[in-house]
């Protein structure tokens, strides 16, 4: 008899599972607890696929052999629990669908990050003429991918929920690219929960394998020391150097790898900001790995333009440049933001509160905010933080409306951000809304 695989969530990644699971064999069932999207209706009746939703039918699940769990469900909902409790396999489309492909994996986390470095790292992959995968948080599933397509190279943006399902998934290459607080609520608001969580993606690697990482970030380094791995570390850092890892030498970015130098001048990296730098060293790190030639490297880092929604250069207006970082929707993100903002700044911040703490970000705002407008339904906790630090600082609950504010107060030479800290969902729809209505408002002025 088949083996059973039943999905829970129908997903990007549970439908490209349940693909995937069908195409190896697998009796496959997609339970998903609210309603599937039509779109997603549309491909499993296509692939006929048996599926239910508005509800899990327990009978139905509990006889499976393995279950794939969508990263967006917790381990706290009663079904997963159940499974959990029957000894039954909970785990994740990663670690399902890299079980079918003898691909070289890339496979890319951290807390901010993720997308900006898989992107740039497809990109350098791309101009070198290879056909990497290009998946995981981004686009297609990697199932999916694995089910259509024979590749010989996959880059994954790996989140946390991605790596909790992980029992054997072990890539070649992975990266750590930094850890600092979020998604706790679902780590038991346990910090240390959500860093063993991030470690995962090496738990797995060999003494052949390799884990990229910051050696600016006390947190890996710290966890690092506690919990050491079998793969080869390549640190990247601004500050210190190596003799095997990325680090910065007379305003150069250099790439040391048993001997082999790669170089090139931080001033030609087109995306902007410390932590940029940082994507880069990361991405040219797995590019030198994989025996990229050093000028078509080069030639990636200073041609590729970012991702939209992240420290986006918009519109220059009267000599205003306007910066669309819809995607900050945490601190760390907001502080590399200002950190880069090379003129006085006019800032958009707010929306939902994940539990912020905003003292990180007083130096730079000292040194480089002129004026906050507070955009948010409840913006009482910026105001009672940021009321004392700028000579101006307004709310307000339209877009427009703070665009068309930031508009009056700026002047020649100025910078208007929005890098809010917090998510969206309070005014918008998703990051993405956001971000396009602060465009759009910003075209209209
Ligand atoms: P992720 O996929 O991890 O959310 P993104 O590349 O989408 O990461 O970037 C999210 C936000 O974090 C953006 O505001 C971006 O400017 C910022 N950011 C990008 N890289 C880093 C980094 N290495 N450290 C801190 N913030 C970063």
């Amino acid at each position: 008899m088949n083996k059973r695989l039943v999905i829970l969530g129908a997903g990007e990644s549970g439908v490209g599972t349940a693909i995937l699971g069908k195409a190896k064999g697998y009796d496959v069932f997609v339970s998903d607890y609210g309603e599937i999207k039509n779109s997603y209706k549309t491909v499993l009746n296509k692939q006929g696929l048996k599926w239910e939703e508005n509800g899990h039918t327990t009978s139905q699940i509990l006889n499976a052999d393995v279950v794939m769990k969508s990263p967006g469900i917790p381990d706290t909902t009663p079904i997963v629990k159940e499974l959990v409790a029957n000894n039954i396999p909970v785990i994740s489309e990663i670690e399902f669908a890299s079980k079918y492909t003898d691909a070289t994996l890339v496979a890319i986390t951290g807390s901010n990050g993720k997308t900006t470095t898989t992107m740039l790292t497809g990109h350098i992959l791309k101009q070198a003429g290879l056909q990497p995968g290009i998946a995981g948080n981004i686009g297609d599933s990697f199932a999916k991918m694995v089910s259509e397509q024979n590749l010989d190279t996959y880059v994954l943006e790996i989140s946390s929920f991605q790596l909790d399902g992980v029992v054997d998934f072990a890539p070649h290459i992975a990266i750590i690219l930094n850890v600092t607080p979020d998604h706790l609520d679902r780590y038991d608001n346990n910090f240390e929960n959500y860093i063993a969580s991030k470690f995962r993606i090496a738990a797995n690697q060999k003494e052949t394998d390799y884990l990229i990482y910051d050696a600016d970030d006390p947190v890996t380094v710290d966890w690092l020391e506690k919990h050491p791995v079998k793969s080869q570390l390549l640190p990247f850092s601004l500050e210190k150097k190596f003799e095997n890892g990325a680090f910065i030498e007379d305003n150069n970015l250099v790439i040391q790898i048993d001997n082999n130098t790669f170089k090139m001048a931080t001033s030609n990296l087109t995306i902007k900001g410390k932590h940029n730098t940082k994507n880069a060293m990361a991405a040219a790190t797995v590019a030198n790995l994989l025996s990229i030639r050093k000028a078509t490297i080069r030639e990636s880092l200073e041609g590729f333009q970012g991702v939209e929604h992240r420290l986006e250069q918009v519109l220059k207006i009267n000599n205003v440049q306007y910066i669309n970082d819809s995607k900050a929707t945490n601190v760390n993100a907001t502080f590399y933001a200002l950190d880069s903002m090379t003129a006085p700044t006019v800032w958009i911040v707010g929306g939902v509160d994940k539990g912020n703490d905003y003292r990180d970000l007083y130096p730079l705002i000292n040194e480089k905010v002129k004026a906050i407008i507070c955009l948010g339904v409840d913006n009482t906790k910026l105001m009672s933080h940021f009321g004392n630090m700028v000579d101006v600082i307004v709310e307000t609950p339209s877009m427009s409306e703070a665009v068309k504010i930031a508009y009056k107060i700026a002047e020649r030479d100025d910078k208007v951000l929005l890098s809010p800290a917090c998510a969206s969902f309070d005014l918008f729809e998703n990051y993405e809304d956001r971000g396009r209505q602060f465009k759009n408002a910003v075209r209209d002025l």
